[in-house]
């Protein structure tokens, strides 16, 4: 009877290593998509919390019943700790994103575990909760980065689509036929919440887009939920 008791613990802890090597959380290899049956899709935005999109992009998302991940920069969770606030008590998924953003490819793995450590515990202040996934800032994965991710024990996020949200040419009519035309079950869509052009047209897309989306039979879902769906 014993020995039965150990081959299934045994067994479960083996499920468990399987499962975790399966989506690639804390392996350091990134994930651009995830593959599911229920259509499932997740929304993305790097680089706020922005006094202004931000707020205007969480309104949109609560108006049509969405979740998103949001991947924060530690020196602006810092200036406008009310936004991450929200962002977590409204149900939405907080990753980290580094601190300043600056030279992630000159660091090395102490740096880049300075960088997201620093993020980490401005995130916790905050909202009492310890982010799991890691974007890198321009999607690089260097040996540094992955090293850190290993470490800090973070999944490494990237993307499916890209919307250059961010190009100053970008208009909300682009980003929706981008994402219309490229979207499959599994996407990991990348807009910005932060652009430094004058007139962000990432509020503006993703009100046309979800309704269009939902027509098509996707579901949103944050990305831990999607990296951990069948
Ligand atoms: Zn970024």
């Amino acid at each position: 009877m014993r020995h039965n008791k150990f081959i299934y613990v045994l067994l479960c802890i083996l499920c468990c290593i399987l499962f975790t090597v399966a989506v690639g959380a804390g392996n350091g290899e990134a994930i651009k998509s995830h593959d599911n049956q229920y259509k499932n899709i997740a929304l993305t935005f790097d680089d706020g919390p922005h006094p202004i999109y931000t707020e205007r992009i969480i309104d949109i998302l609560a108006r049509h019943g969405v979740k998103a991940t949001f991947f924060s920069i530690g020196e602006n969770v810092n200036r406008h700790p009310e936004i991450i606030k929200r962002l977590s008590e409204e149900g939405h998924e907080i990753g980290n994103h580094t601190w300043s953003h600056r030279l992630i490819w000159k660091l090395g793995r102490e740096g880049v575990v300075s960088e997201l450590s620093r993020t980490e515990t401005a995130i916790n202040e905050i909202c009492n909760l310890r982010p799991r996934l890691f974007r890198p800032p321009d999607g690089l994965n260097t040996i540094a980065i992955k090293e850190a991710a290993i470490e800090m024990d973070y999944s490494v996020i990237l993307w499916t689509i890209d919307t250059r949200d961010w190009e100053q040419k970008t208009t909300s009519k682009d980003i929706v036929d981008n994402i219309m035309s490229n979207i499959h079950a599994g996407s990991i869509i990348l807009c910005h919440d932060f652009v430094s052009r004058r007139d962000s047209q990432t509020p503006e897309a993703i009100e046309k887009v979800i309704p269009l989306l939902k027509e098509k039979g996707y579901n949103f879902v944050t990305v831990s939920e999607l990296i951990h769906s069948s």
